[in-house]
C-alpha cells in the first residue's frame, strides 16, 4: 500500500544532504562519494522528462494481428536514443516486430556486471473517454506526467537510461559493467526477457535492478504464480433426465470447494511472508460446458476451472500439484463418475535475494547516502521479468522504481517527475556502490 510519508521526494533529498552529515560519512568510503557527486550532477531533470514523455507518447500495447501494435516503435525509440548517446546498441527480435533492446557500457576498469531492467510494452488503455488526459497525451500537470504507462514502467525506464548516461559521461573512474535491458512482452508471457537468457545475453550479471513502480521501496522479494487448468469430464444429457448423464458441474463445483480447503492448509502451513503475506489459490474461470454454446435444459459434456496460484518462498510448487492431485483423485474415490485432467500452463518462480546479498547492501548505501533514512523494504506480489532473470539465469535481483504501487494498469496512471528523479539518483548510486 502506498504510504505516503515513506516517499522520498527531491525537497527532501535536498534537504536530508544538507543535514545528514554526507561530509562526516563521506570519510569511510571517499572515492565513491566524490565521484558520485559528479555523475548526480550530470542527471537532467528535464531530459529526463523529456524521455518519459516521449516514450509514453508512443503506444506500446500489444495487440495480435495488427501491424503497429506491438513495442517495434518504443524499442526503437530507445535504440536511437542510446546510440545517439553513444552507446553500443543491440537490437533482436522475439517474434515478428517486437524487439529486445539492450546496451552494455563498460567502465575503465573490468569488474561487476550490474544489469537495469525496464520494459517496452504497456497494458491497454481500456476507454480512451474514461480518463482524464488522453492516455498517450503523456501530459505534464504539475508534477505529474499522465499517460499508459508512465508509472509502468516507461519513467523507470527513462531513469535507468539517464543514470546510465550520467556515469558514462561523467568520466568517472567505474570498475564494472552497467547493461540496459529492455525487453517486450513483460505484460504477457514474458517472452522478451526469456529470450533475452536463452541467448545468452544475461550471463555473466552479477546483480539486476528490476524498474517497477514500487514507491521506491526497495522489494526484495516476488510471489510466484501459477496457471492451472482443471477439465472435469461428464456425458451429456437432457436436463428432464439428469440421471442418464454424468454432470460435470456438480464435479467441477466439488473441485472448487475442495481447492478453497486446500488454500487454508497452506496458509496454516506456510503463514505469513514478512514481504509478501499470505499465499493463495483462487479459482477465476469456472465454464460449463468447457466450450460451446451453453443451454439450459442440457448436462454439458465437460467443465472447465481456472486457478491462479500465487506462492510465497516458503512453499513448493510441486508440492502444491501433488496436493492438487490428491484433491482429484479423493474426489475419484468418492465418486466413481469423477474423472478430471489437471494441467499447469505457466509457471512463474518465486523469488528472494539474501538480505546480505551485495546487491541490497549498494543500494541500502546508496538510498542511506541519498536520503539520510533507512530505506523500507517490501516484496512484489506479482511476477516480473525478474522473476526469470532470478529463477532462471540465477542473478539476485532488488526492485525498485517510481510510482505509486497501485496505479499500474488503472485508468488515469500518472508518476510524479520528482519522485522519479530520485529513482533515477538512486539508480546511479547503486551502480557507484555495486561497481567499485
Ligand atoms: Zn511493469
Amino acid at each position: 500500500m502506498s504510504e505516503q510519508d515513506a516517499k522520498p521526494t527531491e525537497d527532501s533529498f535536498s534537504a536530508s544532504r544538507e543535514n545528514s552529515g554526507i561530509t562526516e560519512r563521506a570519510a569511510g568510503d571517499p572515492g565513491v562519494l566524490e565521484h558520485l557527486e559528479a555523475v548526480l550532477e550530470r542527471i537532467d531533470r528535464d531530459e529526463l522528462i523529456r524521455f518519459t514523455r516521449d516514450l509514453v507518447r508512443i503506444p506500446s500495447v500489444f495487440c495480435p494481428g495488427t501491424p503497429e501494435g506491438n513495442e517495434a516503435r518504443a524499442a526503437q525509440y530507445v535504440a536511437d536514443y542510446l546510440e545517439g548517446n553513444g552507446f553500443d546498441v543491440r537490437m533482436e527480435e522475439v517474434s515478428e516486430n517486437r524487439p529486445n533492446v539492450w546496451a552494455l557500457w563498460s567502465g575503465d576498469r573490468p569488474g561487476k556486471t550490474l544489469l537495469f531492467e525496464g520494459h517496452t510494452d504497456v497494458v491497454t488503455e481500456g476507454r480512451a473517454e474514461e480518463w482524464s488526459y488522453p492516455p498517450f497525451g503523456a501530459e505534464l500537470v504539475g508534477s505529474r506526467i499522465y499517460g499508459r504507462g508512465s508509472c509502468d514502467t516507461k519513467g523507470n525506464l527513462a531513469a535507468a537510461v539517464m543514470a546510465v548516461k550520467a556515469i558514462k559521461d561523467a568520466s568517472v573512474p567505474f570498475a564494472g559493467r552497467l547493461l540496459l535491458c529492455h525487453p517486450v512482452d513483460e505484460e504477457g508471457m514474458m517472452s522478451g526477457i526469456k529470450q533475452f537468457i536463452r541467448q545468452g545475453h544475461a550471463e555473466g550479471v552479477d546483480g539486476a535492478v528490476i524498474c517497477e513502480p514500487e514507491e521506491n521501496q526497495l522489494c526484495v522479494a516476488q510471489k510466484g504464480a501459477m496457471r492451472v487448468e482443471v477439465t472435469v469430464r461428464g456425458s451429456m444429457a437432457h436436463g428432464a433426465m439428469p440421471l442418464s448423464g454424468v454432470n460435470p458441474v456438480t464435479r467441477a463445483a466439488r473441485f472448487v470447494v475442495a481447492v478453497e480447503e486446500l488454500e487454508r492448509e497452506e496458509i496454516s502451513r506456510h503463514g505469513e511472508d514478512p514481504f509478501l503475506g499470505y499465499p493463495s489459490i483462487t479459482p477465476t474461470v469456472l465454464l460449463g460446458p468447457e466450450s460451446g454454446e451453453p443451454q439450459i435444459n442440457v448436462i454439458p459434456a465437460s467443465a472447465y476451472v481456472a486457478l491462479d496460484i500465487r506462492t510465497i518462498p516458503a512453499q513448493s510448487h510441486e508440492e502444491i500439484v501433488t496436493r492438487l492431485e490428491d484433491c482429484l483423485a479423493e474426489l475419484g474415490a468418492e465418486d466413481p463418475d469423477f474423472e478430471a485432467e489437471l494441467e499447469v500452463i505457466e509457471e512463474r518462480p518465486h523469488t528472494k535475494t539474501d538480505m546480505d546479498d551485495p546487491l541490497i547492501l549498494a543500494m541500502t548505501a546508496a538510498y542511506k547516502e541519498l536520503t539520510g533514512r533507512e530505506p523500507r523494504y517490501n516484496g512484489v506480489p506479482g511476477a516480473t521479468d525478474g522473476t526469470f532473470l532470478h529463477a532462471w539465469a540465477n542473478i539476485p535481483i532488488v526492485t525498485t522504481g517510481a510510482g505509486d504501487r497501485t496505479i499500474p494498469h488503472h485508468k488515469d496512471e500518472w508518476v510524479d517527475v520528482d519522485e522519479l528523479l530520485t529513482t533515477c539518483r538512486l539508480y546511479a548510486a547503486t551502480a557507484m556502490y555495486f561497481c567499485r
